[in-house]
């Protein structure tokens, strides 16, 4: 483990000197920009894997205080550290020496090289899923969703949105042999106002849920607030709007490519999220209208229907109106709410994780 330096500053988390890293292979091979696999050497003199990200920079001449992935990710490191990938620390590196290129570099635990990603990958998905997670195949998608519904509530919990909820950013742990989220770059904290402005989005349309916003475009700036009024408003605005719900949307998405090997490819889910949304986001009108054969659908179908009955209720719609001056609105629809990430951990689907032993353990 990493000791905080010295120079330690509160609220940015371990300083890190930057002899004491080592970029090596580029993660994603290139498509990431600056993302590599190295080393850290720690305090102890010890040689830790870790991931290396530069930050690009998204105000001309912001201080470090104000990178707002670096924050974002010391406050979650420190409220919901289960939840993500181990934040180390930062390091400024004033002169590119080989691929640590000038800039605020920030370093988290290698966890594996293995994201949900490269799980959907593959044909025989659900077989190497069940391994890696120690539970029967019957289990794995179950024990794959309850994992990541843990980390959001986590998240959630303390008032941070992730909003790029995706197959590439829940990387496998390798060494507790669970599901951690990674990526904190477009996550927006509540309760601090870091990195969130009210009419940004930034994401990733496949997974993004219809209404494209956390709150609704018109509410009071939270960033802009003074810190005892946002402690009065996120409550009310969390309770009011569930900004949490945007996240089990995307959520809902990853379930779905989970239980249907035929969404896993980009064309496919974006012929799926064009067909939900022509049914008004319900799934079971989708259901009956794609009219799939039983053998595809058995990890829906079983437990009478669990999984067709969760995905559903995440994939409901926020319903979403523009108002005459081009500001978002979300209404209630009449229908029951999304579910939050808390509620879809006491769903029946996500109960039968785990229930029976590992084959291995036996
Ligand atoms: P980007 O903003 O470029 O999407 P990410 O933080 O998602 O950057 O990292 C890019 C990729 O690097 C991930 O999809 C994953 O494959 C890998 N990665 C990132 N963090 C870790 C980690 N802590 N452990 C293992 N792999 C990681
Ligand atoms: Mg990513």
């Amino acid at each position: 483990t990493v000791r905080a330096d010295a120079s330690r500053n509160f609220g940015q988390g371990v300083k890190l000197e930057p002899k004491r890293l080592n970029a090596g292979r580029q993660l994603g091979s290139g498509s990431f920009g600056e993302c590599y696999r190295g080393t850290l050497v720690t305090d102890d003199g010890d040689v830790e894997e870790v991931v290396l990200k530069r930050v690009k920079a998204r105000v001309q001449g912001a201080s470090e205080m104000h990178e707002a992935e670096h924050l974002i990710n010391v406050l979650a490191s420190k409220a919901a550290g289960e939840a993500v990938a181990p934040f180390l620390g930062y390091s400024l590196v004033e002169q590119t020496s080989g691929r640590l290129s000038k800039g605020l570099w920030l370093v988290w635990s290698y966890e594996g090289d293995k994201t949900l990603a490269y799980y959907l990958k593959r044909r025989d998905c659900e077989r190497v899923l069940a391994a890696d997670l120690g539970v029967e195949e019957s289990q794995a998608v179950p024990t794959a969703m309850k994992q990541i519904f843990e980390c959001l509530t986590a998240l959630h919990n303390v008032g941070i949105v992730h909003r790029d909820i995706k197959p590439a950013n829940i990387v496998f742990d390798e060494s507790a042999r669970r599901f951690r989220l990674i990526d904190l770059g477009a996550a927006a904290c509540l309760r601090t106002g870091t990195n969130y402005k009210p009419a940004e989005t930034i994401l990733d349309p496949c997974y993004c849920p219809p209404e494209e916003y956390v709150l609704p475009t018109d509410v009071p700036h939270l960033a802009a607030q003074g810190t005892r009024l946002r402690t009065v408003m996120t409550p009310v605005l969390w309770t009011q709007h569930r900004p949490d719900c945007f996240d089990t949307y995307s959520a809902g998405v990853v379930l779905m490519q989970l239980s249907l090997p035929f969404l896993r490819t980009t064309s496919s889910l974006r012929t799926f999220n064009g067909a939900l949304a022509r049914c008004n986001h319900d799934l079971e009108e989708w259901r009956v209208r794609s009219g799939l054969p039983a053998r595809q659908t058995a990890v829906l179908d079983a437990n009478n229907g669990a999984g067709w009955d969760l995905a559903a209720s995440l994939l409901r719609p926020r319903e979403v109106v523009t108002d005459d001056s081009g500001g978002v609105k979300f209404l209630n629809t009449g229908r029951a709410p999304r579910l939050s990430a808390g509620a879809a951990l006491k769903h029946s689907f996500i109960r039968q994780a785990g229930v029976q032993a590992a084959p291995a353990d036996a």
